[in-house]
């Protein structure tokens, strides 16, 4: 028996479904006297489904000619507290946001720190940044958190960069996010809080609310630890954080946010996306 056994398994497993049923049943009736010892403790059991890949709706994103923005009211201010974005909400909550990532080297430092303290964040990300480190733009979202759109390259003064291209920076920033991450973004930060008339009706036709800032601790200055602290503690219920993991040496960030999340938390306000 013990000869044939490897013919007539290869034989059982070309007969499918069946054959598995088959051949679970033959390896019970063989006991614990067989060589596969763990296979013969197998009782005979409704024979399962071979497992096949499931196929996967393809997701209609940005840049697939079916997709449509949900529509959004057109605003003509960012949202700076979360109370402008759900009153009750925004009770005993407060919301980080972290732009211009995501960056190799800080990314991940605040990623671990935000698992460390089980805290929700969003992340306003830039688009080449993405493009170069797709798996990292991944990591932030299977971790949980928001992604959302910082445009494609950072252009300052956004406000004044043309139409055209406003749009532009917005398009392929859409779309290079839901490419990396399945997501459609759906709120914008306009780079250095500049927007205009246009960039609020661009916002708004690709279905994003402009979100601004509350607490802006001016992190990307690096003006010391110390600095970039006492401005997030004086954050209240609401308050929409500024901070970024990208665009430069972001160390004092880091090491702020490692002080200051643990004692908001201890305040006992709830760190929410938008
Ligand atoms: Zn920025």
């Amino acid at each position: 028996m013990d000869m044939k056994e490897p013919t007539r398994r290869r034989l059982l497993w070309t007969l499918g479904a069946i054959g598995f049923a088959v051949a679970t049943s033959s390896d019970s009736v063989r006991g614990t006297s067989g060589t596969g010892g763990r296979e013969s403790a197998a009782r005979p059991t409704p024979t399962p489904a071979p497992s096949r890949p499931r196929p996967t709706p393809t997701p209609i994103l940005p840049g697939h000619p079916a997709w449509k923005p949900t529509p959004v009211q057109r605003r003509t201010a960012a949202v700076n507290n979360l109370k402008d974005l759900d009153p009750q909400r925004a009770t005993g909550a407060i919301s980080l946001t972290i732009d211009d990532g995501p960056h190799p080297k800080y990314t991940p430092q605040i990623l671990d720190l935000l698992a460390e303290h089980q805290i929700t964040a969003t992340f306003f990300v830039v688009g080449e940044m993405v493009k170069e480190y797709p798996l990292l733009t991944r990591r932030i979202v299977e971790a949980g958190h928001q992604i959302c759109n910082h445009t494609m390259h950072h252009p300052s003064p956004f406000d004044r960069i043309g139409s055209r291209r406003i749009r532009r920076e917005i398009v392929e920033a859409h779309e290079r996010i839901a490419q990396a991450t399945g997501v459609v973004p759906k709120f914008f930060r306009a780079p250095g809080g500049a927007w205009s008339k246009q960039v609020f009706e661009t916002t708004a036709e690709f279905g994003m609310i402009p979100i601004g800032w509350e607490v802006d601790p001016q992190d990307w200055r690096r003006p010391g630890v110390g600095r970039i602290k006492r401005a997030l503690l004086e954050s209240q219920e609401g308050a929409i954080m500024l901070c970024h993991d990208g665009g430069g040496n972001r160390s004092q960030t880091v090491a702020a946010l490692r002080q200051v999340l643990p004692r908001l938390k201890r305040r006992g306000l709830t760190f929410v996306p938008l």
